[in-house]
């Protein structure tokens, strides 16, 4: 089933949570342990991150550097298809743009086609290590909007192979949206102008980053309904977990934290004392998120469920 459908059949808000691709060399199993403690919330839906190659240069014995790709968490596909056969729930697996060639997605959307798998989540990716700004793929995409219109145009039969006859896809395309704004957009009023034309290109829902301050989220959903964008904006919430979290995440994601956080932070002398104020402090938004008829919430676990679990305890 779609994202769509399973919000608009909902009668009260969903839980749902991102998950991240092991690890190179372990197995699945790491992420099922990560996903059978959340099942007896009835998640309608799991994603499943995408993970770009890197590079790296190795020095060889001649002197000479040798260029080396390798893929930290490979396996996003797979481990969709994986989740989709043992619990019966719909995956969604995240696209990006960087690293891709135009053919290369129509491929990896093919595949998806095949297993089954109409849900995917579109986003542009960022820079890897070795990169100071996102450089697309010569032949890829460097906004998500194209990427969202090129998936469009295979669900109305379009694909770029003319030699085969390829039937339409059907995919639910999801957006990402960014309450406290994207950190390379001038302005929220240009993010927001963006995020619109890839609504208009064909995203059907959007899930946020991740924010510490409801308000945001609410300033946020209403500054999208005034420009007109009128698909559900699904809450993307992150247990704040340990001591390094604190200047980590908002380095990492460009968000702040509320006074009323930062303050309870500042008390924290150890990962446990934030550990059970990340729970607290997840446990109130969701609270008050739940409490404003929101049609999910979607909770990043970051390769540990034990927080989110903790939350959802007390929210579904
Ligand atoms: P875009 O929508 O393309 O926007 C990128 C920037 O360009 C913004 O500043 C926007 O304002 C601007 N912009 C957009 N369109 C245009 C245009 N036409 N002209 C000029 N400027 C424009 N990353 C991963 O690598 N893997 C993942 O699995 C992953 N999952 C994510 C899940 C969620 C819910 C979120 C919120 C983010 C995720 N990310 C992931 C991170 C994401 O890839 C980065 O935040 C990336 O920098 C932006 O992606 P986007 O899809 O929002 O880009």
């Amino acid at each position: 089933m779609k994202v769509t459908e399973h919000l608009k059949a909902a009668k009260q808000p969903l839980f749902s949570f991102e998950i991240l691709p092991p690890l190179k060399g372990k197995s699945i199993q790491s992420i099922f342990d990560g996903i059978d403690p959340l099942m007896e919330f009835k998640p309608r839906f799991v994603n499943v991150t995408y993970h770009r190659e890197e590079f790296i240069y190795k020095e060889r014995e001649n002197g000479l550097l040798e260029k080396i790709a390798i893929r930290k968490r490979p396996g996003t596909v797979g481990i969709c298809a994986a989740i989709m056969n043992k619990y019966q729930v719909d995956a969604v697996p995240h696209l990006i743009c960087g690293g891709f060639s135009k053919e290369e997605t129509e491929n990896a959307l093919i595949d998806l086609h095949f297993l089954g798998i109409d849900n995917v989540l579109a986003l542009r990716g960022d820079s890897i290590k070795t990169e100071s700004t996102f450089r697309p793929h010569t032949d890829g995409h460097k906004y998500a909007v194209e990427l969202i219109s090129q998936i469009s145009d295979i669900n109305s039969g379009s694909y770029m192979m003319d030699d085969v006859q390829l039937e339409p896809t059907d995919f639910c395309i999801g957006t990402a949206g960014y309450p406290e704004k994207h950190f390379e957009a001038m302005n929220m009023t240009t993010d927001l102008q963006y995020l619109k034309a890839k609504v208009d290109a064909g995203a059907e829902y959007i899930v946020t980053q991740m924010f510490f301050d409801n308000k945001k989220y609410f300033d946020f959903v209403n500054a999208c309904r005034e420009i007109g964008i009128t698909v559900p904006i699904i809450p993307g919430l992150k247990p704040i977990k340990t001591l390094d979290h604190i200047t980590f995440l908002p380095k990492f994601f460009k968000i702040d934290y509320p006074n009323a956080l930062s303050t309870e932070l500042l008390k924290c002398k150890n990962n446990k004392d934030v550990e059970q104020l990340g729970i607290e402090w997840g446990i109130a938004q969701s609270k008050e998120l739940k409490e404003a008829g929101v049609p999910c919430i979607h909770y990043y676990t970051m390769s540990n469920s034990s927080m989110v679990k903790a939350i959802a305890k007390e929210i579904f």
